[in-house]
């Protein structure tokens, strides 16, 4: 059996999403359970786990990565507003071991999240 991650095997095209974007960094697929009317997960291509694999090291990749959700904000249609969130580890509802942001946008959403 595999070690790979979901998320890599999306990468490696191993099983199939809904692609939105893609480029030598990172990709973007629509979520396969969306939350949200619009529901898109941006990763890396390099395999960080989440957020606390993050350091200064990455800072041009972590800045493209914002960068990207803020041009497909624009691209998918939500014009008022959006959220972006990254779940971190067991307590953060992290399930796939892969840093990822959701880009959650196409209704308006509570605060705070349970
Ligand atoms: P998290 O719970 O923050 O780790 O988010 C993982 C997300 O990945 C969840 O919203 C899942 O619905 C989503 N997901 C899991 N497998 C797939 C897949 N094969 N294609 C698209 N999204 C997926």
């Amino acid at each position: 059996m595999s070690s790979k991650t979901i998320f890599q095997r999306i990468i490696d095209r191993e099983i199939k999403a809904d692609i939105v974007f893609e480029d030598d960094l990172c990709l973007a697929f629509r979520d396969v359970a969306p939350q949200t009317p619009v529901h898109v997960l941006i990763i890396p291509k390099t395999p960080l786990r989440s957020l606390n694999d993050v350091t200064d090291e990455h800072a041009n990749l972590a800045g493209h990565l914002l960068s990207v959700a803020r041009r497909l904000a624009g691209e998918l249609g939500l014009t008022n507003g959006y959220r972006l969130v990254t779940n971190c580890g067991p307590d953060g509802g992290q399930s796939v071991d892969h840093l990822h942001f959701h880009l959650l946008g196409g209704r308006a959403l509570g605060w705070p999240p349970g």
